[in-house]
């Protein structure tokens, strides 16, 4: 059989192969999964969310291998890695729990002569699509919801990292998961077989995580077979730093909300915006911290920065990079790249940048943080606003009032005040605009994969 082989981004060595699946393999493992949905929707939710819980304490207990396997195949550092699993676990621990709790409602019709016994009902075989920068927790979160409401789940990772997703697959199997009601697929390319599945009419729903251009591309071709759609896409965050932040919280907080992950997260933040008041103090404080990054292999002791994932995503962030400065922006630290073959971009941070400059219109999902000088936070809304993405927003005020009411005004689906951190699985994580539709996480993420169903009835 024909393999993707999945490379080191650190070193270029072949970490692992995985099948490189047909569009008519695919199409067969959808036929098997819809035979497979009604045997397991009638499982009940105490058996399905055992399960869950019996792979959230495995990944516990395999914390080692898989983050030096997200290591291997994603570059991240070894300390981002670890904390992707824990993280990616505990999808299956919060599901675990609300796999008891798909409640219904009973309402009397308005003139008293009858009821509605409402429900909810799994939607059936889902198709997940996830993106290498989490290959673990962007799964976990769609798995364990799918499986904790009673779908049967087509999971198809990115071809850069796949060997996570056959891990964690491989986790649920041992824990009693039946394994034509979790399937893995790696077609690559994918787009013949992705829209193959969406047009078979057995996909009843599609969660895909990844890219705006993707995820607009898959809601076309999903409606064509009306199937229902959940997409989490890509962001632009603002950091708003306000005159009275504690500026050495904020400096903090913009190392998290830039850093974690490398900067190749969708929650990153992606532009600063620092009153002029406290700029001077932030740019020195978080370039020091920035500058003292290390690029690296992310197994190698004292690295504090992995590689982008792969050559294409090095060249495209240096682009970025050198187009910020020909428009006029000054480089504080880094903005150098790492030879080949390891595809690191050096911690960079960039000042002078004009509120016209092209970065801030990119999500630059790497080590890049653009800062441009204002002097009014509250005049600047319509500049935060100005973007087609609204994922998240980080806001720094000692005055949590102000804060709240900043946070009220700004058109994203999430909002860090006072912190540089927002995912949590018992949160519901999502973005507007073109960030996506629907929530994952928190009860939204179980009832994405639920269908509402009413019985009018009499008695
Ligand atoms: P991508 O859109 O290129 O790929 C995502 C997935 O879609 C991969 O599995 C890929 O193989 C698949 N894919 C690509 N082309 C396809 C096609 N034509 N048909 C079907 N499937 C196709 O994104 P990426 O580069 O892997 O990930 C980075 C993006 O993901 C960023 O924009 C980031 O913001 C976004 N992201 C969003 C969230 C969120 O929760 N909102 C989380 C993580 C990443």
């Amino acid at each position: 059989m024909a393999t993707i082989e999945v490379l080191n981004p650190a070193t270029g060595e072949k970490v692992g192969e995985v099948p490189l699946h047909t569009t008519a393999h695919c199409l067969g493992a959808a036929v098997t999964a819809s035979e497979a949905f009604i045997p397991w929707r009638q499982r009940t939710g105490r058996e399905r969310g055992e399960m869950l819980r019996r792979a959230y304490e495995t990944m516990l207990a395999e914390q080692e291998q898989l983050a030096e396997l997200i290591v291997r195949e994603n570059g991240k550092v070894l300390s981002d890695a670890k904390a992707e699993v824990l993280y990616a676990a505990e999808f299956f621990r919060w599901f675990s729990e609300e796999a008891v709790r798909v409640d219904g409602d009973l309402r009397q019709a308005p003139n008293g002569s009858h009821w509605f016994a409402i429900t909810r009902q799994p939607v059936g075989v889902a198709l997940c699509i996830t993106p290498w920068n989490f290959p673990a927790a962007m799964a976990t979160r769609k798995i364990g919801p799918a499986l904790a409401a009673g779908c049967t789940v087509l999971l198809k990772p990115a071809s850069e990292t796949p060997l996570t997703a056959y891990a964690i697959a491989d986790i649920l199997y041992r824990c009693g998961v039946p394994k034509d009601v979790l399937q893995v697929l790696t077609p690559d390319p994918p787009g013949e077989a992705v829209h193959a599945l969406l047009s078979l009419g057995v996909v009843r729903k599609l969660s895909f995580t990844g890219s705006t251009r993707v995820g607009s591309l898959l809601l076309s071709q999903a409606a064509e077979r009306v199937v229902n759609c959940s997409m989490e896409l890509g962001g632009n965050a603002p950091f708003i730093v306000c005159d009275d932040a504690d500026i050495d919280a904020a400096v903090d907080g913009a190392m998290i909300a830039k850093m974690r992950n490398g900067g190749a997260a969708c929650t990153a933040a992606n532009r600063f915006f620092v009153h002029s008041a406290v700029h001077d103090e932030f740019v020195q404080k978080f370039t020091a911290r920035m500058s003292a990054l290390v690029v690296g292999n992310g197994l190698a002791d004292g690295v504090t920065l992995g590689p982008l994932v792969s050559n294409a995503q090095q060249i495209r962030v240096a682009h970025l990079i050198a187009a910020s400065v020909d428009a006029g922006a000054t480089i504080e630290c880094g903005g150098g790249i790492t030879p080949a073959p390891m595809h690191g971009v050096d911690a960079t941070v960039l000042t002078n940048v004009s509120s016209t400059n092209p970065i801030l219109n990119e999500e630059v999902f790497g080590p890049v943080a653009p800062i441009v000088r204002i002097d009014s936070i509250e005049d600047s809304l319509p500049l935060f606003n100005n973007v087609e993405h609204g994922l998240v927003s980080y806001i720094y005020t000692r005055n949590v009032g102000r804060g709240m009411r900043i946070a009220n005004a700004l058109e994203t689906g999430m909002v860090g005040l006072n912190r540089g951190l927002v995912s949590d699985p018992a949160a519901p994580f999502g973005g507007v605009k073109a960030s996506g539709l629907g929530r994952e996480g928190a009860h939204e993420g179980l009832l994405a994969f639920l269908e509402t169903k009413y019985v009018s009835t009499e008695w």
